[in-house]
């Protein structure tokens, strides 16, 4: 069966990557993905494969039932890009000024639309449902995926799986990780009103550059002397931005910034231990604040079975060099909502462009991927799929 469905998969491959370079060539920002979801529907329709839009968004799902009864499960792609230039000098360079899939997004919905195809077309020996969970908006807060199971897209679904394709790691690379893979990312604002007045009588006025400024390194103390060090948490101040004209000292002052986190506990902590700090420190400089503490994504994290259950199917694909397990990282998903409310995982796939040193990262300019890597992840997400029903 794995070895109809890999050769199936090979004889598609061109296909994936004029899939892949159409999508690169017509990006969409998060949340206006209508013409790829418009895309990707006509793809399922032209397959006769059972299709639904307008899923909690641009979200869209597709459904292939197997011939024998048996558990559903779900596997997931990513279609949306970013507010950045393409400065690569290929032929499937963006066509849209300032947006690029600059994280592969492009790539994963491409192996998983070639996946669907050769399950359908084996769905007679197959066991099961399978669900292809298309979703928007993954880069930008409150992202697609929380919406996409709102409108139902878990529904009667036991399992899924998902995967990146990963730039830094080399194609034949498949990289898992069972409890937190990736970060809590939350966003955070403060306002810090002083008042205002002339830059030679400083008596006169409240400070809000000197407290903003105090205040960004008192919210260092938070991870250096109130988490336990064994626990990851970062606090950082991104941004520090306030009048500035040189004989006048500042009425305002604003400070933006980002808190990753991987445990939920410290993640309340942290929001509070910044409400006590800011707090502590305006009142001190007579000043008063305004502090926004936005939640991002939660953290992804993995369950151990299917965790273990992946690295098994890894195994069977002959182009996968390398199976390890990976550091957890800062960075965010919102892969995490549905591994939430479902068992699941969600690995890398190694697809490091071919000949170079270092890839450019993800989000960059210059970022590309090594298109063989889709086809791996395609095989590993296909072999989960099929033997997932083997499973006791
Ligand atoms: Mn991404």
């Amino acid at each position: 069966m794995l070895n109809k469905l890999f050769a199936q998969l090979d004889g598609y491959y061109e296909e994936m990557v004029s899939i892949r370079r159409y999508m690169h060539q017509h990006p969409e920002l998060s949340f206006q993905e209508f013409n790829t979801a418009e895309f990707i529907q006509s793809y399922y329709k032209k397959l006769e494969i059972e299709v639904k839009g307008n899923v909690g968004g641009n979200g869209v799902i597709a459904k292939i039932y197997g011939k024998k009864p048996g558990k559903t499960v779900a596997l997931r792609a990513d279609f949306d890009a970013l507010p950045i230039q393409d400065e690569k000098d290929v032929p499937y360079k963006s066509l849209v000024p300032g947006v690029m899939h600059a994280c592969g997004h492009d790539g994963h919905t491409a192996t998983l639309l070639i996946l669907a195809k050769t399950l359908n077309e084996l769905r007679e020996e197959l066991e099961g449902t399978y669900v292809f969970i298309h979703q928007h908006a993954e880069e930008y807060a409150p992202g697609g995926a929380a919406s996409m199971i709102e409108a139902g897209c878990l529904d009667s679904v036991d399992v899924i799986f998902g995967t990146h394709l990963w730039a830094s790691e080399p194609t034949g690379t498949i990289q898992y990780r069972s409890g937190p893979i990736m970060a809590a990312a939350d966003r955070f604002e403060i306002e810090i009103q002083g008042q205002g007045g002339h830059g030679a009588q400083p008596h006169k006025t409240k400070d809000a550059i000197v407290t903003a400024s105090q205040l960004v390194l008192n919210l260092q103390q938070i991870v250096s002397r109130k988490v336990n060090p064994v626990e990851a948490a970062v606090v950082t101040v991104a941004s520090f931005t306030a009048p500035n004209a040189f004989n006048v000292i500042a009425d305002k002052a604003k400070l933006i910034g980002t808190v990753r986190t991987f445990n939920e506990d410290i993640r309340q902590f942290i929001e509070e231990e910044m409400e006590r700090i800011i707090h502590g420190t305006c009142y001190a400089a007579h000043c008063t604040y305004r502090f926004d503490f936005v939640r991002g994504y939660p953290a992804v994290v993995n369950h151990p079975k299917e965790t273990e259950f992946l690295i098994i199917c890894a195994q069977e694909i002959e182009e996968v060099k390398t199976i390890e397990e990976t550091e957890p990282q800062m960075g965010g998903e919102d892969f995490a909502y549905y591994l939430e409310k479902i068992p699941g995982t969600f690995f890398y796939t190694g697809a490091k462009p071919h000949g170079v040193e270092t890839a450019y990262p993800h989000h960059h300019p210059k970022f590309d991927i090594d298109e063989k890597a889709m086809l791996i992840a395609a095989k590993t997400l296909g072999t989960a799929a099929i033997n997932i029903h083997k499973k006791s």
